[in-house]
């Protein structure tokens, strides 16, 4: 409705309003004493308010209100010029002098907003700008990245081939083409982080929900790390409902899963890596799935903490060299537990261990499952 108001010719005669009521503020002085009323002062910033609405409004609000000072003082001493004592017109040149002042500071204001207005606008072009280029990056490297997979996965399937054919004829080979499967799976990995990094910032990654048991997600996963998390004498427990089912986009999720956990036996030696699940419920329709990966490695400081979900960052310069990595996969988990309608969280502390919790909506499971409560407990590793 107001912008309706605002619109129509309502406005010009609100603004002619605030300008006659001039007028009146005399006419109460002529009432209250003239020219020594004491509604003078209060005339006097009642042009002040005038300075936001700008210079030409000040200027001729300015004059308006001389003129009208000056017919009270003449009304007052019969209209004859020289009958006005010094005193008043004394008061006339202030009240004109002070409505120029206004007139300077209301310039000041319009300069400073017409600078203000260039600021922004010169902005807008900077952030359209930086996100053109980031598009460009984002397309390039995805662009690029498939086309690195496809001869990536010509050497991985040769480098296979070529180890079965040799089999136990030249064992010695063997060993040298398996480093060259496995270097060739590490490149695949990170050229994969890149891709989909690539796909989240450029708005392409699609998130494909359906339902499926969580807690077979954590136990296939877990399995699968059993071998790095042995490499360094950890022991991976896991706390888990018997069944735990949810809706979601399980590729993404087993992705993060496999990013913490891998992270927390790379991160840790002789220790243990602890991964929970549970429902936490607010209501019956807005239940969340939490999911933890704690362990009892490295840890991180307070200052670590606030850059690891930003990519290619590696807090500690140290075990990065030692472990290796490329600071994508946190802020690739990270994305993907935002594009799930979720996030990540994280606690540690130097020496003491890392604690990550992924929560996320839980979904329309139907029907939900009843067995969600009862927890199964279960141990492997060193
Ligand atoms: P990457 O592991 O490939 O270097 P990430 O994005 O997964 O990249 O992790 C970023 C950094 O966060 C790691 O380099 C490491 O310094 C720190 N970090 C991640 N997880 C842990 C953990 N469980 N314990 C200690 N530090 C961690």
């Amino acid at each position: 409705m107001l912008w309706r108001i605002r619109d129509s010719r309502l406005v010009f005669v609100a603004d002619r309003v605030v300008e006659i009521d001039i007028v009146v503020w005399a006419y109460a002085m002529a009432c209250t004493g003239g020219a020594d009323s004491w509604l003078f002062p209060l005339m006097i910033l009642r042009a002040a308010d005038h300075v936001r609405w700008g210079v030409r409004r000040v200027v001729a609000l300015g004059h308006l209100s001389t003129l009208i000072f000056l017919a009270l003082i003449l009304s007052q001493h019969q209209w004859s010029f020289s009958a006005v004592p010094a005193t008043l017109w004394g008061k006339l040149v202030g009240v004109y002098t002070f409505n120029v002042y206004l007139a300077s500071g209301a310039l000041g204001i319009a300069r400073l907003n017409q600078r203000l207005r260039q600021a922004r606008h010169e902005l807008r072009a900077a952030k359209e700008a930086a996100e053109a280029a980031s598009r460009a990056k984002s397309a390039f490297l995805a662009t690029m990245s498939h086309e690195l997979r496809t001869p990536l996965n010509a050497i991985i399937g040769y480098a296979e081939l070529l180890e079965e054919e040799m089999g136990s004829s030249m064992p010695g080979l063997v060993s040298d083409v398996s480093k060259i499967e496995r270097a060739g799976r590490h490149l695949l990995g990170l050229v994969n982080d890149v891709l989909d990094l690539a796909k989240v910032e450029a708005g392409k990654m699609d998130i494909v929900a359906s339902p499926f048991d969580l807690t077979a997600l954590v136990r296939e996963t877990t399995a699968f790390v059993q071998p790095l998390a042995q490499a360094r004498q950890n022991t991976v427990r896991t706390q888990v409902p018997e069944t735990l089912w949810m809706h979601a986009d399980e590729g993404r999720l087993r992705q993060v899963l496999l990013n913490l956990l891998s992270n927390a036996c790379k991160f840790t030696e002789r220790g243990a890596i602890d991964v929970r699940a549970w429902i936490d419920t607010i209501s019956d329709r807005d239940a969340i799935v939490c999911l933890e990966v704690a362990d009892t490695g490295i840890g991180m400081t307070a200052e670590q903490l606030t850059q690891i979900f930003e990519v290619f960052v590696q807090v500690d310069p140290y075990h990065t060299r030692r472990y290796g990595g490329t600071g994508l996969g946190l802020a690739l988990s990270k994305r993907l537990c935002e594009m799930m309608g979720g996030r990540i969280t994280v606690a540690s502390e130097r020496g003491m261990g890392s604690a990550f919790v992924v929560r996320l909506p839980r979904g329309n499971v139907e029907p939900l499952s009843s067995k969600g409560d009862q927890l199964t407990e279960a141990a492997t590793g060193s």
